[in-house]
C-alpha cells in the first residue's frame, strides 16, 4: 500500500511542556483520514508539523517518502494547508483573494487563471465571489478558504477544523467537496473535536488525548473494539 503519511514516534515540547508524545500512525494514498481529540489534545500542533510549519522535538514525519525536516521544500509542493483560524484578506473580493492566492503557486499568468477558475467553481459563491471578503458569512469565508486549499489539486490536504463553526448545511458542504477529491486521488488529513462528523467523513481515524494516541483504526473497528455504538462512546471508553 502506498503511504501518503508516515508519523513514526512523534514528540514535540513547548518549554517543558509535552504537547505531542510519541505518537504514530500512517495515512494511506486516496483516504481521509481523521484524527479526533478534546480541545488541547495535540491535534494542531501534529497538523502543523506535518505540514511543516512547526519543527517536531523527536521522532519523524514522512509525506510520500519525503521527510518534513529535511526536504520540507520538496513537500511544501504536495501539500495544501488550511489552518484553523485562518482568514481571507477581509477588504479584497473573494475573487481577488483567489488571484492574489494563485500568484504563490505559479509564475504562469495562465496557470494562475486555471488555478482561480478552478478555484471559483469550487467556492460555489456564485456571483458573490465579486464581494468583499468581509460581508460574507463564516460558512461562506469557510466554502473560499477550503477553495483556496484545493484549487492547487494538492497531493495531500491538510485541514484543521474544517467545519468548526458551521451549520449542518455548510458542513455537509464541504464532507461533500472532500469526498469528491478523494474520488480524484487526493489524500485528507483533517482534524477535528466533532467526532460524529468525523465517523461519517474518514476512513480511518486516530483518536489523541493529551498528546497520545490512545485509538487508531476504521470506525467499525473502533466501535466493535469498544464495543461502542458510535465514536464518541470510543473515546470516553478508550480514555477510562
Ligand atoms: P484545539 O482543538 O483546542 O485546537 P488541539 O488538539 O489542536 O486543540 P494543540 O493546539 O495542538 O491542541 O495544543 C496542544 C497543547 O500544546 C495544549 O496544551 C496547548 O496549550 C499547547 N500549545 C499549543 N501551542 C503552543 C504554543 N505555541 N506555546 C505553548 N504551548 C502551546
Amino acid at each position: 500500500m502506498d503511504l501518503a503519511v508516515e508519523v513514526q514516534e512523534l514528540v514535540r515540547d513547548y518549554g517543558g511542556r509535552r504537547a505531542v508524545d510519541r505518537v504514530s500512525f500512517t495515512v494511506n494514498r486516496g483516504e481521509v483520514f481523521g484524527l479526533i481529540g478534546p480541545n488541547g489534545s495535540g491535534k494542531t500542533t501534529t497538523l502543523r508539523i506535518i505540514a511543516t510549519l512547526l519543527k517536531p522535538s523527536g521522532g519523524q514525519v514522512r509525506i510520500f517518502g519525503l521527510d518534513v525536516v529535511r526536504q520540507a521544500s520538496a513537500v511544501r509542493r504536495l501539500i495544501s494547508y488550511l489552518p484553523e483560524e485562518a482568514g481571507a484578506y477581509k477588504n479584497l473580493s473573494g475573487l481577488d483573494y483567489l488571484k492574489f492566492m494563485a500568484t504563490f503557486y505559479s509564475r504562469d499568468t495562465r496557470e494562475r487563471d486555471r488555478l482561480v477558475e478552478n478555484g471559483m467553481t469550487l467556492a460555489g459563491l456564485g456571483r458573490r465571489i465579486n464581494d468583499r471578503v468581509a460581508t460574507y458569512s463564516k460558512g461562506m469565508a469557510r466554502k473560499l478558504l477550503l477553495a483556496r486549499t484545493l484549487m492547487v489539486m494538492p497531493q495531500l490536504a491538510i485541514l484543521d477544523e474544517p467545519t468548526s463553526g458551521l451549520d449542518v448545511e455548510n458542513s455537509m458542504a464541504i464532507r461533500n467537496r472532500i469526498r469528491e477529491f478523494t474520488r480524484q486521488g487526493t489524500t485528507f488529513l483533517v482534524s477535528s473535536h466533532n467526532m460524529l462528523e468525523v465517523e461519517f467523513l474518514s476512513d480511518r481515524v486516530g483518536i489523541i488525548r493529551n498528546g497520545q494516541l490512545i485509538g487508531l483504526g476504521t470506525p467499525a473497528e473502533l466501535k466493535s473494539r469498544f464495543n461502542a455504538r458510535n465514536l464518541e462512546e470510543v473515546f470516553i471508553r478508550a480514555a477510562e
